[in-house]
Parts: structure tokens; sequence; C-alpha cells
């Protein structure tokens, strides 16, 4: 039996660099059971131990030395999220409450940034009150000793009644001694020493409900102070899992009355008042601030640029458009020249390989057409990832995206997201690909499947060969305005439909803003090239497998008609057969031919794929594809229907297959897909009825 530990902590407190110092690299990652939360699991690193194996080995007598030392017991650490409280309010906040409560994991390791104690205490005291043997591990004390600043750890240890292991996550140090105090206090069962930090009333009141549900409490395996104490919050998921009875619901109502009515404030603010009352305290005690340290005035002199009233906005995108340029042009585009170069030389290899081998052609082309164009395409989406996750790592660790955040709350607030949605979406003009998987770092379950749902209506890159080629066919006047026109439509049908899913299926709020800011810090290169790797190895992962797939029905579908000849004449083809047969649905829209309704279907792979597609059943090439392209509408007004359709209907399988990942359900990734046409078709239909009535 390894002994199993729980990660607990504030948002950017170290929680992530910490827990890549406790593992290493032997982390796996799975998921929260019915929330799209990561649970990374790591091994906890040999400490001491490890250092004797190797020093005994040397000496030439592994076997007879190593009999002496007790073999290191393997123990797991577990990574929660990132939260400030145990309130039932968001799901991670559940998730991890629940994780403790369930899983009972036999210590937690709760990780507390020095230089910001009072906030990230108040979580502490509520994990004390899990009555699980506790570790604090004490970080960022690099800083607080650089600016001169102490704490009284022994104090602390002795009001808190936990272990309290000063640490620098980022240096390496003071990494040893908490692995072994937290393996001590885990096998020695040490049990926190004090539950209470309460007085008067809320004390009263506490201790009076925890008395009377004890055996609710045991039933349900909750510490009965914790479960008292939520009761007295009025956390109606704890209500249900005790199983209450209706009297004893009204007995706790009439004490939380009582008190609420000797304080004079309610339930809520009382248990608050009453925790951040001891952590003032214990603070003035135990902390010795020297003055304003050096990262604080650093960081407030760097806010008074970049959250400065009029400068923030622009300094915001000047950033994102240069991390857009590098992105997609600089260097995303090198690394994708390069990434191509190698394809066609393998491809290239592979195909002289087939053809000197007198491979059956179908053959053939099955892997050289499907297979190597197929992930070969999808693989181009690889520099793109990774250079604008490096970005976003960047701009998250070092306390940016918190600002851009804090900056947008307000404006997203009224569509029923948090500003941490901002950075996500304006991603999603790029590639919703990347866009998608960035909703990980939103901290609330509701917040990250809304902002997912909103991301394919910011219109991605790969939309702007279609948008050229109409405009050039159609507008050749008004080029500008009509691509201007596509961009703010696709956005005012998202804030449609945010405010749409806000009052219907995401009712509730999205998470309260937390005004403090962290200070500015140098991100850590570990951390950094660790979610790089993260994000590329996810995407390689669905390249090979669910896209691959994907890839081979498509070229299938080209490459094959109705009685499985392989076809010459591309009009023949199985997809051709398949636009055909869905033309009747897409007439009220203006889409006559059945070209049309095959580019879309096979813009479903890639949206690259429209235009190609329509000049091939055009007989055309991409330069006269402008010039062949009005034989096939009976109108502009049909040609501008089909760009609303393009620029609303589903994003391309690699963009579903990622909503898949995010989500973990195939279903909700099929439905979001559905729902995408669904939109596009309402609104191409309402554009072409309304507009031939006006014209
Ligand atoms: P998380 O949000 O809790 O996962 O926090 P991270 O691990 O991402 O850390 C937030 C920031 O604090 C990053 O820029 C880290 O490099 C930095 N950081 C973490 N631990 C320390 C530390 O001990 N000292 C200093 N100076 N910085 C740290
Ligand atoms: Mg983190």
């Amino acid at each position: 039996m390894s002994l199993v530990f729980a990660l607990a902590g504030n948002q950017n407190s170290g929680k992530t660099t910490l827990f890549n110092q406790l593992t290493g690299s032997n982390q796996h990652v799975g998921n929260f059971p019915g929330v799209t939360v990561d649970k990374k699991e790591g091994v906890i690193r040999d400490h001491h131990a490890g250092e004797h194996h190797r020093g005994l080995r040397s000496w030439g007598h592994p076997r007879h030395k190593r009999a002496d030392i007790p073999a290191p017991a393997p123990a797991l650490v577990v990574d929660l999220p990132g939260i400030y409280s145990l309130s039932p309010y968001t799901s991670e906040e559940i998730v991890t409450r629940d994780f403790i409560l369930n899983e009972k994991p036999d210590g937690i390791i709760n990780i507390v940034d020095a230089t910001n104690i009072e906030r990230n205490l108040y979580l502490t005291l509520q994990l004390i009150e899990l009555n699980i043997p506790m570790v604090v591990a004490l970080n960022m004390m690099d800083e607080m000793r650089a600016n001169g600043s102490t704490v009284d750890v022994n104090r602390l240890e002795e009001e808190l009644g936990v272990a309290v292991v000063p640490i620098s996550a980022a240096k390496n140090e003071g990494v040893d001694e908490l692995i072994e105090h937290a393996l001590r206090a885990a096998e020695h069962k040490d049990y926190p020493k004090r539950q209470d930090f309460c007085t008067g009333a809320v004390h009263r009141c506490i201790h009076g409900i925890a008395h009377m549900i004890e055996d609710h409490a045991q039933a349900a395996g909750v510490p009965p102070y914790f479960a008292a104490s939520k009761l007295v919050e009025g956390d109606a998921p704890m209500q249900r899992r005790l199983k209450l009875t209706d009297n004893e619901l009204d007995l706790i109502g009439h004490s939380v009355k009582e008190m609420e009515d000797e304080l004079g404030t309610d339930r809520e603010a009382a248990l608050a008042d009453m925790r951040y009352t001891f952590i003032e305290k214990l603070c003035a005690e135990t902390v010795v601030k020297n003055g304003e340290s050096r990262e604080h005035a650093r960081s407030v002199a760097i806010d008074k640029v970049l959250t400065d009233k009029y400068a923030a906005i622009p300094v915001f995108l000047g950033i994102m458009l240069l991390i857009f340029w590098l992105t997609f042009g600089l260097i995303g585009a090198y690394l994708s020249d390069l990434l191509s170069l190698g394809i066609d030389i393998v491809t290239g290899w592979v195909d002289a390989g087939l053809t000197a081998w007198g491979v059956n052609p179908v053959v053939h082309s099955l892997v050289i057409d499907g297979a190597f164009a197929g992930v070969g395409s999808m693989l181009g989406f690889l520099p793109t990832i990774v250079t604008l996750f490096f970005f976003l790592s960047l701009l998250e660790d070092s306390g940016y995206m918190a600002r851009v955040a804090f900056v947008m709350d307000k404006l997203l607030r009224k569509i029923g997201l948090s500003g941490r949605s901002f950075v996500p979406m304006l991603i999603g003009f790029g590639c919703s690909v990347p866009a998608i998987m960035a909703t990980r770092t939103l901290s609330s379950d509701r917040d990250r499947k809304m902002t997912m749902l909103l991301v394919p209506f910011c219109s991605c890159s790969a939309k702007l060969p279609i948008y050229a080629v109409f405009t050039a066919a159609f507008f050749p006047q008004h080029g500008a305005l009509v691509m201007m026109g596509l961009y703010v439509m696709g956005i005012a049908v998202g804030i449609v439909w945010a405010l749409l899913l806000k009052n219907t299926m995401y009712k509730g709020n999205p998470v309260p803003f937390v005004m403090e800011l962290p200070n500015y810090r140098i991100p850590s290169p570990k951390s950094v090239a660790l979610l790089v790797w993260d994000k590329a190895k996810d995407f390689i992962t669905r390249a090979f497998t669910i896209i691959f797939v994907v890839t081979i029905i498509v070229w299938f579908l080209q490459s094959f008609d109705t009685r499985l000849n392989v076809v010459t004449d591309s009009s023949a083809s199985l997809l051709a057969g398949l636009g055909r047969l869905l033309t009747p649905l897409f007439a009220p829209l203006g889409f006559t031919d059945w070209r049309m309704v095959t580019a879309l279907i096979a813009g479903f792979s890639a949206k690259e794929m429209v235009v190609s597609t329509l000049a091939v059943l055009t007989g055309a090439n991409t330069a006269t594809l402008p010039v062949t392209l009005p034989a096939l509408f009976s109108s502009t007004l049909a040609a501008f229907s089909f760009l609303t359709f393009t620029l609303l209907y589903t994003p391309c399988v690699a963009a579903i297959s990622a909503v898949k990942a995010e989500m973990r359900s195939g279903r909700a990734a099929v439905g979001v897909a559905l729902m995408q046409c669904a939109i596009a078709w309402v609104c191409a239909l309402a554009v072409y009825q309304v507009g031939s009535l006006i014209l």
C-alpha cells in the first residue's frame, strides 16, 4: 500500500512548480470523474534515501548494504485544482472537497504563498477542519528572504496545530524536508492538533450543531466539525450528504438565526469574519514584513502602465498582436515549413517505396492520399499549438493573464462569463484548436464549457482563404467591408448565443473575481516546457487517432463511387453523391448546386478544403476559381448566404476532437458540432430570405 497525498492551494501559489519538483517527470494525467478538471498524479521522487542508494552503488556492495536501508515507500501525490475556499460555488471547490472526503488521502500538502499569507491561510483553516494529517508548505520563501521579511515558523506551527515547512518551489529549497515531514505525518497519523478557530457566538453555534449531527456525519464519512461549519454556512450539498431530518434542519436553522441576530451579520459573513479575525491575529504575531516587498513595488510600478485606465487595452492588444504575428507569421510559419519539409521527405520515401514494390494503386492512394496527407495536414497545426502555448504559459506564469482577466472581467460578465474567458476566445480568431485547449486554464467547469461553445464564433484564420476567394468573385469593390461584416456577424451571433446560454443551459454565475492580483514573476522554464509538451503530446495523440479515422473516411468518400469503384471523375464520388442527397436541405438557403454542398461537407475535415473542393469540382484551380465560381450561385445574395454558413458552421474535425478531449464526452462534441450547424443554417436562412425580400 502506497501513501497518497493531496496537493491543495490557491491559484498562483506555486502549486504546479511544487508538483513538478515533487514528482520529477513521473506524472500521469487523468481526470476527475464527471468534470473536465485534470487530475495530475505523480510518484513522489526519492529524497534522501535515493542519494544513499546512489552513493552505495559506487562502493560496489549494493546488495549487502542496501538491506539496512528501509525501502522508500512509494508515495503518490494528486494535484488538486487551485482554489481559495471549500465552499460549494465552483466545481473545482466541490471536486477538491469530494476528493478529500471520499478518497480519504493519507495526507494533505497545503501550499501557501508566504508573500500573500493572509488570503492563502483562509483555505488552510478549512483544510484543517477536514481532520487529515497535513503539512503546510510555506512557499516563496526566497522572495521573503530577499526582502528581509521573516515568518516565525515555530509559532505558526503551534497556533495552526500542523507542521509548517518553509520552501522555495522555484529554487527547489526545502522540498526534501517537506517530503520527509509529509511522509512522517502520514505514517504516524499526526492529525491536526486543533480544529476550531472560533470564539463567542460562532463557537457556540458550530459546536452545538457538531454535537447534534455527529451520528449523521460519521455515517456520511465527514468530520463532524467540518460538516457543522459547512451547515452554518448554509451549504446545500452538505445538507444532502448528511441526510438530515426536517426536524434537525429546523433546529440548525434556529441556532444559525440565533447566531446571526447576536452578531448582526449573515451566516456566511459570520464565518468568513471568524476565520479572518483569527488569521489577522496570527499573522500579526508571526509575520514581519519589512516594508513593501521589492516584488510588490515592482508589480505596482508595472501595473501603473499595464492596467492603466487608458493604456491597458491598447497594450494588451499590442501584446496579443505580437504573439499572433510570431505564432502565425514568423516562428509558426518557419516551424510549419520545416515540418512540412520533413513530412514531404518521408511521404516521398514511402511513395517511392510503394511504387517500387508495385503495391495495388488503391492501397497506394490510401497510404499516400489518405493517411499521409490527412495526418500530415493535421500535424501542420502542431507548430501553431506549440508556439501559442509557449507564449500563453509565459503570460499565465508571469501573472499578466490575471491582469487581462481583471481588465476584461466587467465586459464579459455582461454575457455571463468571467474575464478569464477572454484570452481563449481571442486565440479563437487564430485557430479554434488551441483556443479550445486553452479553456482548461479557466477555474470553473461552467465557464469552461460556455467558453468552448463560444470559441467557434470567433472566425478562425483557416476561413480566410474562403472569404478571399468569394470577395474576389462577388464583391470586388467592397471586399474589406464584407470581410469586416463577417467578423462582426460572428461576434454578434456569439453574443446572442451567450446570452441565450446564460439564461438557459448555464444559469448561475461565472467565478467571482478575486481582487488581489499576484505579483509579477519570472516564469519557470520547467513549468513552461512541461505545459507545451503536455499540449503537443495531447494533440499528436489525437492526430493519430480520431482525426486519422475521420480523414480516412473523407478519403474513402472522395475516392470511391456507390459501387465501390475507384472514381476518375470527382463528380461521381460518394462524397458528391452525399452532396446531392443533402442539397434539398440547403435549397432554402439559396444553395441550389450540389457542388456547394459537397464543398461544405469536405470543409468538415479542414476549412481549407472548401476552396480546394470547389476548385476541383468546377474544373478550376485556386487562381481561376473566382472566375468559375459565379456559375454555381444564382445570385450574389446566395454567395453571401454561403459565406454566412461557412462563418458559423461547425469548425473542423481537429476542433471537434479538441472539444471531445476537453469535455471528455464524444456525445457532447457531436452535440456541439450539430448545434453549430443548426445555428449556421438558421442564420444563413435569415440572410437569404430577408435579403430576397429587400433586394
Ligand atoms: P500555480 O498557479 O499555483 O500552479 O502556480 P505556479 O506553479 O504556476 O507558479 C506561479 C508563479 O510563481 C510562477 O511564475 C512560478 O515560477 C512562481 N513561483 C513558484 N514558486 C516560487 C518560489 O518558490 N519562489 C519564487 N520566487 N517564485 C515562485
Ligand atoms: Mg498551475
